[in-house]
């Protein structure tokens, strides 16, 4: 079964007592919330707060996931935390590809394919974004930047470990702009994307396959993007900082 995900990646933000105590309000909220066995929902706190998190959250709900990870598992790599690290704090799944450690940290596809594996052996599920610039659009190449992120990241994986993926497609001139993209636009990519899918993995494992979308979902445009047949939740940045604004966006999914 397809799964859908809202999952809210804090980015660098909140101290940790600030934190614990949205993570601590989330997980409260989502107690009134009776949520299907095929909704999940995912926050990606800072590393300097996932312990503390997991502490106030009931884990059969709320998971929690890294927003990186490093390339290797252990050893002489100064500043770095890897997927070990992370799932022995209990964490599920790691963020990996998102456009800002594209842009600002240069992670090409060879070093996103590196940490994939890395996440995938150590039993947590990747949640790996792609996404075009907005002169990639406007010049009409969104569909072959998308293919490329993707073949060139994921496209080595077997079967059994492509199954385990989840795809955001964040189309980078719609993250943190307040401009979202339409839900055709964002129905044309996914669709876009499981075809792709499809044609290397085959039907089975391309209908399973969760597509998610970020860019300015709020909760005023949640309900309407998550109504397309290919988008399977979304990957929430700015309106995941208050509990209410991420409850509601939960809430559009149901
Ligand atoms: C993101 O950074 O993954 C994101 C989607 O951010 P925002 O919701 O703020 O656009």
């Amino acid at each position: 079964m397809r799964k859908k995900i809202v999952a809210g990646n804090w980015k660098m933000n909140t101290l940790v007592r600030e934190g614990v105590a949205l993570a601590s309000d989330i997980n409260t909220e989502l107690k009134n919330i009776n949520l299907p066995d095929d909704v999940q929902v995912i926050i990606a706190p800072p590393f300097t707060h996932i312990a503390f998190a997991e502490q106030v959250i009931d884990g059969n709900k709320l998971y929690v996931a890294g927003q990186n990870c490093a390339t290797e598992n252990e050893g002489a790599y100064t500043g770095e935390v890897s997927a070990a690290m992370l799932k022995a704090l209990g964490c599920s799944s790691v963020i990996t590809g998102h456009s800002e450690r594209r842009a600002y940290y240069h992670e090409t596809s060879e070093i996103l394919a590196k940490k994939t594996e890395q996440i995938l052996k150590n039993d947590m599920m990747p949640i790996f974004c792609c996404g075009e610039k907005l002169e990639e659009r406007k010049a009409e190449k969104h569909f072959d930047v998308v293919k490329n992120q993707i073949s060139e990241a994921l496209f080595h994986l077997g079967e059994n470990d492509f199954s385990k993926i989840v795809i955001a497609y964040e189309p980078v001139w719609a993250i943190g702009t307040g401009v979202t993209a339409s839900k055709e636009q964002a129905q044309e990519m996914h669709s876009y994307i499981r075809k792709i899918t499809d044609e290397k993995y085959g039907k089975e494992i391309s209908e399973n396959l969760t597509i998610l979308y970020g860019g300015s979902v709020k909760p005023a445009n949640a309900k309407e993007i998550f109504s397309m047949p290919d988008v399977d939740g979304g990957l929430i940045g700015g309106a995941a900082l208050k509990a209410d604004s991420f409850i509601d966006i939960i809430k559009a999914i149901l």
